[in-house]
């Protein structure tokens, strides 16, 4: 069976799951992440970083 990893924009990484949002690919992993990561946590803005580049590039 043919393992296709497309690249997580969060992590930059080749994954093989995730989900794939206005054509953006974001690992599982990172989605669970941005899933439970705290509004008061540091990561929290870069994980809202990460997401508005996926706006911006859904949107132009
Ligand atoms: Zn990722």
């Amino acid at each position: 069976m043919e393992n296709q990893a497309a690249q997580c924009i969060v992590c930059n990484e080749p994954k093989p799951r995730g989900i794939t949002i206005f054509g953006q690919f974001i690992c599982d992993r990172c989605e669970q992440e941005i899933v439970n990561t705290e509004v008061s946590d540091e990561r929290y803005r870069f994980f809202i970083e990460r997401m508005k580049r996926i706006w911006l590039a859904a949107l132009s």
